[in-house]
């Protein structure tokens, strides 16, 4: 699974403690659980016991696209391992007609299946099969259930999505999302990742429509009224979090790998253009996988399909992997360089699932980082192998960076952590195990080397093939392969030598070093002082909102194993002795270690002279890391703004445009805090000093979609930020633009990456504005209707955010899967984020009629109205809301990490403030 927001928007998100409202906590042994109808239900876990396990499943299901329900039968072949007298089963809102079991004695004699009692306990999500005789250990039986259901609503189990024609004929398809607990809304099952079995699936459908599923079609046959029937191909060994099936009208467009594999991609048929990119992608990447993991891909067919109605960005469903349309279609005519970067990007995601996540699955969702961190992971690998010129190691950058601000907080978490209920489970699907799952291991790669690397995660993937694995298999795999190490090496460090010491990696020492990284929370900060030809190095814990000084900082410490300088492990204080005297030196090379690195004493002041004098000196991946520490030290209080800000007076003879980037990000997010709070003299002075500063970079920006990619995504960052500060030659250019666009109907082709800026100048006007929401009915482009929502949002005028929030909530015109996109845009209008704070408390019921607490959507929604405040009256109420959501019994831990955000904000202010003042007098 990947979230449907970019790592900017993938805000500090985290797993809560106590159990959720609609779990009752029933683990204690004395507990006893009543079933629906008042019977005793006969266990009273989450999870389920191991006294049966399924082996297969024949599954029928056929879903009236008109009566919006479906009728459902399954056949489940289990295996008993200890005798018991009961089968549980997970559940969820799907009316149980008939169950019965058979031996298979009865099976082979064509014997009836005796009748099972079914009780229910809609709290745990299980129902409990009484058998009338004992099931024996060791023998196989096989439970019948037929089941109906109506399709869902929202975005999970088997459910309803709708899609507009070109000739605004509205459409119905139906559409599974199981991950991580929802297969039981589809069908009855064993639904947890270790229960894996392999499934034959069948679905009857109307002509006009076709079905989908893991595997190809074996066969059609037609029914008597019209009906047809597809059968799959049975499945190989999986979970069944993995299963899907898809009805619908969709087109598709194929090729085949150099393997044989066929791969398709499926739309809505007015989609047919925008699936080309998506073809090659993927055909390339599939390519690239099978290489890398020595592994052939095990289905004969994989298809992609673009559904209009996602909860996610993506679902890896073996064989059947499901996208939002944004995260799949490519649009010549409408995709910007960033857009292709994020397809990009979520297909190598998926597809390196197909090995991460369904060959090899994680034994619980404790571990769900083994599934995501890898995924996250291996896209740098794949796409830097297939599309090199989209520079993704550049992009990898804010993977790790993204995840640090969170990390640095004290309500983070390890990424290895207990997760039971439902909404536990959905929130471990956050920035930690996503982000720094991969993070870590692109550093135990840097640390191993690419090649024993790879090796180790072969030699994991090829054991642990149809099975299940835990963070300690991975580790095993991955000192399998290492040799020992003995040696001392040379490392140079352009204008410093420093010779390291001898290191020994022994037998147990990744998984001893790992484990610093994955059972324990945070980051740390390794600290460098220069004393003449000698170097002391320590490590702490990275902390911002409480300082060093505070009197909680030693208590919240911790200690790393850092594979520093290559082969040293960094345990405590350690002295460095210089091969020669050196004027600066730098840590972390190439950014790859996930700590961050402060030089005390003059350290940073010869670094920024450094920098002034001859920047190149430096690597650029160096540069873009002392950026990134300059301004996180800022934040923990251990340097002072005015020497982040002296870092970056470098830029303007900065030619990379990633660091360009990085460096302009801070600059801009010190504007919007300073316009947020309506501290006018800074605010103004900084978008004179930004205006000023980058001019000449600005002004020599063209109007068009030439150059390379990260040259590109600059220039989309420079002339909407130009726009925003109203540089009038940027809005002039944009408003000519505009109307030349809409006197031809919509139809003038203006370049992809400028199309967001130029609508959102021409949204400031009550005729554009009407003019773009008249527009965002009619295309049948998602990246377009992404790039005018924003427009919309930008708006000064609050009649307008009202309008698009009412239409977000209605659902029709603005689908509710961008209600959570379209409420973050708002909040970052400052305009607008008072307004969206006020709706989402006054409709939080509402929301959750949509959403799941633990969705991607809610924390998103809640994250994105509320940690951009930074004053104490502000705090206040966010606190009050949360309280009351508690007593509701709504609990998220994304709720501490917004409440110690907003703290450190307000600390920051405090803070620097004044010497922002200041600095800013000196500087223009
Ligand atoms: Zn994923």
């Amino acid at each position: 699974m990947i979230s449907p927001f970019s790592n900017y928007l993938l805000l500090g998100i985290s797993v809560s403690q106590p159990i959720s409202s609609s779990y009752q906590s029933s683990e204690d042994p004395g507990a006893f659980a009543v079933a629906t109808n008042g019977e005793p239900f006969p266990w009273y876990h989450l999870r389920l016991p191991n006294s049966v396990i399924p082996l297969h499943y024949d599954l029928f299901v056929h879903p009236n696209l008109t009566s919006l329900d479906f009728v459902a039968s399954e056949m489940i072949e289990i295996l008993v391992r200890d005798t018991t007298q009961f089968i549980i089963l997970h559940c969820k809102d799907l009316e149980i007609m008939n169950a019965t079991l058979q031996s298979e004695e009865d099976l082979r004699d064509k014997k009836p299946g005796k009748k099972l009692h079914v009780l229910s306990y809609p709290a745990h999500e299980q129902i409990a099969l009484l058998v009338p005789e004992k099931l024996m250990a060791d023998l196989r039986y096989y439970v019948a259930i037929d089941f109906q259901g109506k399709l869902a609503n929202g975005f999970e189990g088997f459910y309803k999505s709708t899609y507009r024609t070109l000739h605004g004929e509205t459409r119905i398809i139906a559409v599974t999302d199981f991950q991580p607990t929802q297969a039981r809304m589809a069908f009855p099952c064993f639904d947890e990742p270790l229960f894996k079995a392999n499934f034959s699936i069948k679905i009857r459908r109307e002509s006009r429509h076709i079905a989908l599923s893991n595997m190809p079609k074996v066969k059609t046959i037609e029914l008597q009224g019209g009906l047809l029937e597809d059968h799959f191909a049975t499945t190989v060994k999986m979970s069944t979090y993995l299963v899907a099936y898809i009805v619908c009208d969709f087109n598709s467009v194929s090729g085949t790998t150099s393997s044989g594999v066929k791969v398709s991609i499926y739309a809505s048929p007015d989609k047919w253009n925008q699936m080309h990119y998506a073809l090659q992608a993927s055909l390339k990447l599939l390519d690239f996988y099978e290489k890398y993991f020595d592994i052939n891909y095990p289905l004969p067919k994989l298809d992609l399909v673009a559904i209009p109605d996602f909860g996610p960005g993506a679902m890896e469903n073996w064989g059947l992997i499901t996208y939002r349309e944004t995260s799949l279609l490519f649009d010549p005519r409408t995709s910007s360089v960033s857009d292709k970067m994020w397809i990009t990007k979520v297909i190598a995601h998926e597809l390196a699932h197909q090995w991460f996540g369904n060959l090899v699955t994680m034994e619980w969702w404790n571990d769900i980082w083994l599934n995501e961190g890898f995924a996250n992971y291996m896209e740098l690998i794949s796409v830097n192998a297939t599309y090199p010129e989209l520079q993704f190691d550049d992009y990898f950058f804010d993977v790790c960076y993204a995840v640090i601000t969170r990390d640095s907080l004290n309500s983070s978490r390890p990424i290895s952590k207990p997760a039971e209920t439902p909404t536990q489970i959905q929130e471990m699907f956050d920035a930690v195990s996503y982000n720094k799952g991969a993070c870590i291991l692109n550093m135990l790669k840097d640390f191993l080397g690419e090649e024993k690397f790879q090796e180790g995660i072969i030699h994991y993937l090829k054991k642990f093939s149809y099975r299940n694995a835990k963070n300690d298999d991975l580790w095993g795999s991955l000192s399998n392969v290492s040799p020992m190490w003995n040696y001392s090496r040379l490392l140079s460090l352009k204008s410093c030598r420093i010779i390291t010491k001898l290191a020994f990696l022994e037998e147990n020492k990744i998984k001893e070093m790992m484990t610093t990284w994955t059972l324990q929370k945070g980051i740390p900060l390794v600290v460098v002082k220069q004393d003449g030809c000698s170097l002391s190095i320590q490590q702490e814990r990275f902390l911002e909102g409480v300082f060093k000084e505070d009197p909680e900082w030693r208590a919240l410490q911790e200690r790393w194993l850092i594979f520093f300088l290559d082969l040293v492990y960094l345990i405590s204080v350690y002295t460095l002795d210089l091969a020669e005297k050196t004027t600066w030196v730098k840590f972390n090379v190439d950014s790859n270690g996930y700590y961050l690195v402060h030089y005390e004493g003059h350290g940073w002041d010869q670094l920024i002279t450094q920098l002034n004098q001859n920047h190149t000196l430096l690597r650029p991946k160096d540069r873009i890391g002392l950026i990134h520490d300059a301004f996180q030290l800022v934040s923990a209080g251990r340097m002072t703004l005015d020497k982040a800000l002296n870092l970056t007076r470098y830029l303007q003879h900065e030619t990379s445009s990633p660091i360009l980037l990085k460096g302009l990000s801070y600059l801009e997010l010190l504007y919007h805090m300073m316009d947020r709070r309506n501290i006018s003299d800074v605010s103004e002075n900084l978008k004179r000093y930004l205006l000023w500063y980058f001019k000449q970079m600005i002004d020599t920006q063209s109007w068009s979609d030439e150059g390379s990619a990260w040259d590109r995504m600059l220039r989309s960052v420079l002339l909407r930020l130009a726009c925003e500060l109203g540089h009038a030659p940027c809005i002039q250019k944009a408003t000519e633009l505009f109307s030349q666009w809409m006197e031809s109907s919509g139809k003038l082709n203006i370049p992809t990456d400028v199309l967001k800026i130029v609508y959102s100048v021409g949204a400031q006007t009550t005729a554009g504005w009407n003019y773009l929401l008249e527009q965002y009915e009619l295309s049948v482009s998602s990246a377009e209707k992404n790039k005018i929502l924003y427009a919309l949002s930008t708006s000064r005028h609050q009649e307008k955010l009202v309008k698009l929030i009412e239409l977000g909530m209605e659902g029709k015109v603005i689908k509710t899967q961008d209600l959570a996109a379209l409420i973050h845009a708002i909040a970052r209008n400052p305009k607008g984020q008072q307004l969206v704070w006020n709706f989402v408390r006054a409709n939080w019921t509402d929301l959750l009629k949509k959403f799941d607490l633990g969705s991607f959507a809610m924390r998103t929604i809640i994250s994105s109205t509320t940690s951009f405040f930074s004053s104490k009256d502000e705090l206040q109420e966010v606190k009050q809301f949360f309280e009351s959501l508690s007593a509701q019994g709504s609990h998220l831990d994304i709720f501490q990490i917004v409440l110690e955000t907003i703290t450190k904000n307000i600390k920051w202010l405090e803070k620097n403030l004044p010497t922002l003042r200041t600095w800013l007098l000196v500087n223009i």
